[in-house]
């Protein structure tokens, strides 16, 4: 799958729809301001049905803290998506992506 931020593509509605979060006095976290900016996947031919959710804070917009991964759909659309249940059910919900924890 391709991601493409969100942004890229109706930058309007992100400028208007993005979240972000004030953390502060959390154990582990730094405190700031975090913003929460969507990718989608854009292959015409792929139905994967995820989003990334890439984590930055303000004062450094350039280093993604933490991607979160987010499938939908329920655990039998993935299984039949991916083949198995076994995959299904890591697909389905939200996931701290492993390469960027
Ligand atoms: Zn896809």
């Amino acid at each position: 799958m391709t991601m493409a931020p969100f942004f890229q593509y109706f930058p309007d509605i992100a400028a208007a729809e993005t979240r972000s979060a004030h953390v502060s006095g959390m154990p582990g976290l730094p405190d700031g301001e975090c913003g929460f900016f969507e990718s989608y996947c854009v292959e015409p031919s792929c139905d994967c049905r995820r989003v990334l959710v890439n984590v930055v804070r303000a004062d450094i917009p350039n280093k993604i803290l933490a991607t979160i991964n987010y499938g939908w759909e329920s655990a039998k659309f993935y299984g039949k998506w991916l083949g198995n249940m076994a995959d299904a059910v890591t697909a389905k919900g939200s996931a701290l992506d492993p390469f960027n924890p």
